[in-house]
């Protein structure tokens, strides 16, 4: 694929035996918001330091934006806005000192007004001293730092990490509001809501490799939907005989109420309870928490 601005192939990262990243291939088009999910220790971080050259895979290939991190680190890190998963800031300067010598090293064409109003909506105060700061406005700083020099591709690793809830919330929509201006954004997360709320695509890692991709809404369209009716009177069982994608769990209420499962659409489900007297339709749709752990039903000790 040629206009990839992530392409890894057949990745391999070894830590000594421990074989973090085995044969991952992943790409990631201009312009997605793509959550890289996994639980701790599948290999997230790992990929995320091999496409910035901060490790070297043992084997594979890895582009992004077409310069390879090894033989281009610096047009790759030049290009890229970084938000590591274990931001580390000592110093005795303030946010906003560390934040204008970042526009002068990176040109910025981002005015200074807007990352003030960024600052704001994270109600992060520019002038505390970095080393002062708590982690979770450290890691806003670290956020902020990523939006300096219209960077096209923003690595985000746990962006909302140490953040109470409403903290959390505004980066994911700071985040989205980003995407929408064009730029791309790969975000690692074990938060399956978060990943549900903004990604346009996901990628599940599991032991170093990828386990599904999909649209965000693909994967949870294509998981099994639940359906409890209630009918006024009782139906019979083999009504629901001519529909191939619908299976009975449970009958009760002396053939009142039916527990359907459905496999994709629910066109023939709602055309047959259209004959029949319903009092009540409840349809479950499964989060992607529920697809996810699917995945994972079979780890011991993960998550
Ligand atoms: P988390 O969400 O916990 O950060 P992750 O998905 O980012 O998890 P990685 O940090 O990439 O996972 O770790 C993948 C595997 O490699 C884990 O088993 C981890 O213990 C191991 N690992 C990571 N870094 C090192 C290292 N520097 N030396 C040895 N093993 C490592």
């Amino acid at each position: 694929m040629t206009d990839a601005i992530i392409e890894l192939t057949n990745l391999h990262k070894y830590y000594g035996k421990l074989h973090a990243l085995r044969g991952l291939n992943l790409t990631v088009r201009p312009g997605e918001v793509f959550g890289f999910l996994g639980p701790n220790g599948a290999g997230k971080t790992t990929t995320i330091r091999c496409m910035l050259d901060l490790i070297r895979p043992n084997r594979g290939t890895i582009k992004i934006m077409g310069f390879n991190p090894q033989q281009a680190p610096q047009r790759v890190k030049a290009r890229v806005g970084y938000l590591p998963g274990d931001l580390a800031m000592e110093g005795d300067f303030t946010p906003r000192k560390f934040l204008r010598h970042l526009r002068k090293l990176r040109k910025d064409t981002r005015s200074w007004e807007e990352l003030l109003e960024l600052a704001g909506r994270l109600d992060l105060s520019l002038d505390q001293k970095i080393e002062t700061l708590s982690q979770g406005n450290r890691q806003k700083v670290g956020l902020l730092s990523c939006f300096i020099g219209r960077v096209p591709l923003m690595m985000l690793d746990e962006p909302t990490l140490g953040l109470d809830p409403l903290m959390q919330q505004e980066v994911l929509n700071i985040i989205r509001e980003e995407a929408d201006q064009g730029t791309t954004i790969f975000f690692s997360s074990h938060i399956l809501s978060e990943v549900q709320k903004i990604a346009d695509r996901v990628g599940i890692i599991r032991q170093g490799a990828l386990v599904e991709i999909a649209q965000t809404d693909d994967l949870i369209n294509r998981a099994l939907t639940r359906a409890s009716v209630q009918f006024a009177e009782p139906v019979p069982e083999d009504s629901f005989g001519h529909l191939a994608n619908i299976k009975i769990l449970r009958i009760n209420d002396e053939q009142r109420t039916f527990t359907l499962e459905i496999a994709g659409e629910m066109d023939g489900l709602i055309k047959t309870l259209a004959q029949f007297p319903v009092r009540d339709l409840a349809i479950h749709r499964p989060s992607l928490e529920e697809v996810f752990l699917k995945y994972y039903k079979d780890d011991q000790g993960e998550e």
